[in-house]
């Protein structure tokens, strides 16, 4: 375990200097939504408009995560009415099949695989396979790429679904190093901390879905993502569970809107420092914490030698920065949390803490060796989207560190 972290070291500073050296363990960043919706299932627009607009706004890599189903095999659908063709036939011609009767209009589905062929380019562009596990209760999760084959069992309540989730999913036969995400947790107010802590093999949390009905910030009943996040991985660490990484995401299904209310591209997204464009060196890199969320900040550096964390922002004109410290103190019991007794979960002062915070592009945070782990998180002062009193702020997330070597014990 010790000589994995050295290694993590070692990538961030390659990634950091990769961009000026040439050598053969290069890595650079890589953006990508890896939660995205299509016409395969209830998203607006064709799998092909989605993938395209994400290539022209300077994503890397997206996974369509369509809902139960994956893109392949032979699909028609009514042609969604109101439908702009001409934005279609100015970016794919006359690429669409369809069956039009006096009854029907229907069209064929571009399979993933179509969509790769014509839309990905080596060290550009990547499609990669994935599917929305939805199952009864608004329990959700990605696969990334889904098992060949997986039952999707509900419950009578969200806690027999979650725990027959989790059976399946610890059942399935999955590529080596998969990416199981948790989805959307306060959705519907669906899922708690104790949740997160159950989920003991999974290693991926949405801490922040850009639907507006995600409740990403909780509200004065129901935790924060944060908050749950935080709460959950405390108790994980001091059971000696691995702690859960943080993605943002679009969970995006609406592609020409411009409707708030819509869940639209482009605000939600992870970087991923990766040896190369490709869905195993995405997937690795992310399994070895090396990524952040952002809905709208960019780091020009993070890194961790084992005693200091340092980050520093990309700046942006007229933009200012909140740089804050989040971690617990190795003291915390795990029953110091109430986990069960409503939504909210109460915790004790010494985890979930602010441990140092200031207003800057860049800081580090050195570590006493209190700390269970700690992470950081940049605030700007620029909004990535808002709804009423709903404000989604400029953010980036890293991962929780400094925790490496307590799982050795
Ligand atoms: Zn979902
Ligand atoms: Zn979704």
């Amino acid at each position: 375990m010790f000589r994995s972290i050295v290694n993590f070291f070692i990538f961030i500073f390659l990634g950091m200097s990769s961009l000026i050296s040439c050598n053969s363990l290069e890595t650079r960043w890589y953006k990508g939504n890896i939660h995205t919706h299509s016409l395969w299932s209830d998203g607006d627009d064709f799998l092909e408009m989605a993938a395209i607009w994400y290539k022209s706004h300077g994503y890397h890599f997206v996974s369509f995560t369509e809902h139960n189903t994956v893109p392949e095999g032979e699909r028609w659908v009514y042609f969604p009415s109101h439908y702009n063709r001409a934005d279609y036939t100015e970016k794919f011609g006359n690429w669409l099949q369809e069956y039009v009767s006096e009854k029907d209009n229907l069209v064929r589905l571009h399979t993933l695989q179509e969509v790769k062929e014509r839309l990905e380019k080596k060290d550009e562009f990547l499609l990669i396979e994935g599917m929305e596990l939805t199952a009864p209760n608004n329990v959700h999760f990605n696969l990334i790429p889904p098992p060949r084959h997986i039952d999707i069992e509900g419950g009578s309540t969200v806690d027999d679904t979650f725990t027959s989730c989790l059976k399946q999913i610890d059942k399935a036969e999955f590529d080596k190093n998969a990416i199981v995400t948790i989805n959307h947790p306060n959705w519907e107010w669906t899922l708690r901390a104790k949740h997160l802590v159950e989920a003991k093999n999974i290693k991926f949390l949405e801490v922040c879905n850009n639907c507006v009905e995600s409740n990403n910030q909780g509200d004065s009943k129901h935790n924060s993502l944060e908050e749950m996040w935080d709460i959950a991985n405390t108790i994980r660490l001091l059971k000696n569970i691995e702690p859960l990484y943080a993605v943002a995401s679009d969970d995006a299904h609406n592609y020409s809107s411009q409707d708030v209310l819509n869940a639209l591209p482009g605000r939600g997204w992870i970087m991923v420092l990766a040896r190369e464009l490709s869905s195993e060196a995405i997937r690795e890199a992310m399994l070895r914490g090396d990524f952040y969320a952002s809905t709208g900040v960019s780091l020009e550096k993070l890194s961790f030698d084992g005693k200091q964390l340092y980050i520093k922002v990309t700046p942006q004109p007229g933009v200012s920065y909140k740089i804050t410290f989040v971690g617990s103190l190795k003291e915390t019991k795990p029953d110091q949390f109430v986990l069960a007794s409503g939504p909210k979960c109460a915790y004790p002062e010494s985890a979930c803490k602010i441990l140092s915070q200031i207003d800057d592009t860049q800081a580090t945070y050195s570590l006493t060796g209190k700390e269970l782990y700690v992470r950081a998180v940049v605030t700007s002062n620029r909004i990535c989207w808002q709804y009423k009193e709903t404000i989604c702020w400029q953010q980036a997330w890293t991962q929780p560190v400094g925790w490496t070597r307590r799982m050795e014990k």
